[in-house]
């Protein structure tokens, strides 16, 4: 709580032996008092301390308060070779420790993400392919060649080449002794190639051009803020923000675009590069950690210029960062939904606002909170009114499922059948997309009704006949398809029931026996680049027909598509999700817009039992102002984001009453809530009320606006103790209410 105190002016060094006060990754709830390394520190240093019997990793967040036995104090064990951390990037963990509510050590984990942080750089070696072959091949022997023959250019510790492999140090130690891997010294991390902003670049339409040079004039400093780019897919918002990059680079300043997805999106890095002639950093956690720590010093030490990543890369050691694009900034995975639980669109907008860089959220259907804020005037917004080039939007039409008559078993519809078919026959690719992995959401037994559920979470069991076995989508956990129902026992009477995207997929190769047919699932492939490799060929015309989830409506480009079907538009509307019609229409309207992104003009099928149903009837308009003013018409009269603020408490634990019993003590003492007006809903069980095995139950807090949430928040936990193993977890801003 008193660590904002920490960042009131501190010396910048301190001598040998000086108070310094630490924060530790350790949850300990406070910083602790060191004494300064021989040599002396930097404030913000990375540092070695002993804590009991162990050596653990902290920053020196400020000059020791001396409060307690000054003899007891130890000495901070090494500074790291590392930047300091920089003053903003203090600033920025605790101002989004405060509005998460997260403690500071957890919240400083998120900044320490880099592999080896800890190693000496002497430690660091190159390994190499030797010229003797081992004296005996194991399986252990050939994963640690592999490994090198694909990375084999970047330095590793031997402790993280082993890991890559997936084998002990000793098997590499074995390797280097035979003369079949060469161990050098390593030099310092390759820089990155230095990126060309006036290399020459496409010319922009009138529209575009505007919008870039607005965008431009904020990264030189002309105006400053956050800017809503706004444009169907395909209408060239990447273009205009990546002349806003540009910008940045002749000032001299960092950029980060953020991407969802970004493990798949190749395609993406080709435009960077050719724009600016050189490769930009990748960050995302599919990264090698060599990788991972090549860019983290190369981008404290100001040699990266892009750094193209995934949310986790807010917390980079920039050193002079001018501007953050969040792409597809509506999209639900910027929300981080493990662990810190922060969403990556709105701490991208406060880590601009500390180190003074420029905004960019660009979406083809912006999120609510991004339309408030551009209503009340916080951010400016810039539309890109059409598609570029002869690209025109989708022809949107419904297929009203009530009258199709649809036989048992089977999805697509008679109409959507022989307009896939047309599509075939001139050449073009098409696609059908339904929201759901795996081959059958249930798997019923038609002897006793019994559906197969997770034995750790409220959830059932869905079968994926690609991996042969059902798969827990909370947990993870899987298990063989069983032959005989774990309840009643009886053989050969499990059946799956309703469609996924691999029983689709199924379908098509009945419906369309000729036609190549690509199932895009993010389960169905080994690793990310392998779906890459994937997607890239499909973009190529390696496929007739794309059947996917989720995955497929994100960013690709595949010329060559003109329809796009939607099996199910209704999935998402129903539960009580209030954000339920925003969802649908952005998922829908995404989809929609992969259809005619080149020459042959596209159209979007979908597929509905609720033609009538209003949010249906706006996706097939189009008018996503009208839908907006409509959305958000309801959650003003609702109180809701973004008209009101919303928090949910998500309280856990292997015994059920014990976890309710924490609710019912909340609720009763909700005195610091009720101070600021706030409403508290709840102890409920949570949407999944058990995960792993331990029991949810969820509380909602609601308030206006202006309420100062997360002190009454802080103020009303603070008065619970949790006993066993019961957690709480605080979700400012959740996606569902
Ligand atoms: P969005 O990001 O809005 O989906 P993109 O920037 O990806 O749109 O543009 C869609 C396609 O049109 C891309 O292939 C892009 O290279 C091309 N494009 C957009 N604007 C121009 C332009 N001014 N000149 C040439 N090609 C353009
Ligand atoms: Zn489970």
């Amino acid at each position: 709580p008193a660590i904002g105190a920490f960042l009131l002016t501190p010396p910048d060094f301190f001598e040998h032996g000086a108070l310094v006060s630490v924060l530790t990754t350790q949850p300990l709830g406070r910083a602790l008092d060191y004494r300064a390394p021989e040599g002396g520190c930097h404030l913000g240093a990375f540092v070695e301390v002993p804590l009991g019997p162990r050596k653990v990793l902290g920053v020196v967040w400020g000059a020791g308060k001396g409060d307690y036995d000054l003899a007891k104090v130890r000495h901070v064990i090494r500074a790291l070779d590392a930047p300091p951390m920089r003053d903003e990037m203090r600033e920025f963990l605790t101002r989004a420790a405060a509005y998460t509510l997260t403690p500071m050590p957890a919240m400083l984990r998120l900044a320490t993400r880099a592999p080896g942080l800890g190693d000496p750089p002497s430690m660091r070696k190159i390994y190499r392919r030797g010229g003797a072959e081992p004296d005996r091949m194991t399986d252990a022997r050939r994963r640690v060649l592999e490994t090198l023959a694909e990375y084999g250019d970047l330095s590793f510790t031997l402790k993280e080449l082993a890991e890559m492999a997936g084998v002990t140090a000793s098997v590499v130690k074995g390797l280097v002794t035979q003369g079949a891997v060469r161990e050098e010294d390593s030099p310092r991390d390759t820089p990155f190639g230095r990126m060309d902003p006036d290399l020459p670049s496409k010319e922009l339409t009138a529209d575009q051009a505007a919008g870039a040079e607005a965008l431009a004039a904020g990264v030189r400093g002309e105006t400053y803020g956050t800017t809503l780019l706004r444009g169907v897919t395909g209408s060239g918002k990447t273009e205009v923000y990546l002349e806003a990059v540009a910008a940045a680079l002749r000032a001299g300043r960092q950029s980060l675009v953020l991407l969802p997805e970004i493990a798949l999106t190749e395609q993406f890095f080709h435009r960077v590069q050719e724009r600016f002639g050189a490769k930009p950093a990748e960050w995302h956690s599919g990264a090698t950690m060599t990788e991972r720590r090549r860019i983290w010093r190369m981008v404290g030490e100001g040699q990266a210029g892009v750094v193209i990543g995934a949310r986790s890369a807010l917390f980079l050691p920039f050193q002079n960062l001018g501007l953050i694009v969040v792409d597809e900034e509506h999209d639900t995975s910027y929300k981080q939904e493990d662990g810190v639980l922060y969403n990556a669109r709105d701490m991208a907008v406060l880590r601009a606002a500390i180190c003074g860089a420029q905004v960019v959220l660009a979406s083809a259907t912006p999120s609510l909170e991004t339309w408030a804020n551009v209503e009340a005037g916080k951010y400016t917004r810039i539309d890109l009114a059409s598609r570029f080039g002869p690209a025109v939007m989708p022809q949107m039409g419904a297929i009203d499922m009530r009258t199709e008559g649809l036989p048992a078993n089977q999805w697509v519809s008679p109409t959507l059948q022989s307009e896939v078919t047309k599509r075939l026959e001139r050449g073009e690719q098409a696609m059908l997309f339904i929201n759901r992995r795996g081959y059958a959401p249930v798997t019923l037994c038609r002897a006793c009704g019994h559906q197969i559920a997770c034995d750790d979470c409220d959830a059932r069991m869905v079968e994926h006949r690609f991996l042969k076995r059902l798969v827990c989508h909370q947990c993870g956990e899987s298990k063989p398809m069983p032959e005989v129902c774990p309840s009643c026992e009886v053989e050969g009477k499990l059946a799956p029931v309703g469609p996924g995207v691999e029983r689709l997929g199924e379908e098509a190769k009945t419906l369309w026996p000729e036609a190549r047919i690509a199932v895009l699932s993010s389960d169905m492939y080994g690793s990310a680049r392998a779906l890459k490799a994937e997607i890239a060929g499909i973009a190529e015309g390696g496929a007739d027909i794309i059947i996917g989830t989720q995955l497929v409506a994100k960013g690709h480009n595949f010329p060559k598509l003109t329809l796009v079907g939607v099996i199910d538009a209704d999935l998402g509307l129903t539960g009580s999700d209030l954000r339920a019609a925003e969802r649908t229409f952005q998922l829908m309207r995404q989809v929609a817009g992969r259809a005619g992104r080149a020459e042959a003009p596209g159209a979007a099928l979908l597929q509905t039992y609720q033609p009538d149903h209003p949010v249906i009837r706006a996706i097939l308009a189009g008018d996503e102002e009208k839908f907006w003013a409509a959305e958000a018409g309801e959650r003003r009269q609702a109180g809701v984001p973004p008209y009101g603020r919303m928090a949910g408490i998500i309280l856990s634990g292997s015994d059920v009453a014990a976890v309710f019993d924490l609710g019912n003590q909340l609720a009763r003492q909700d005195g610091p809530l009720r101070k600021i007006g706030a409403q508290v809903y709840g102890p409920a069980p949570a949407p999944i009320a058990r995960v792993r095995g331990r029991h949810r139950v969820r509380m909602l807090i609601k308030a206006e606006k202006t309420a100062p949430l997360q002190e009454a928040i802080a103020r009303w936990i603070a008065q619970v103790r949790l006993k066993g193993d019961v957690r709480l977890a605080v979700d400012i801003d959740p996606q569902s209410f």
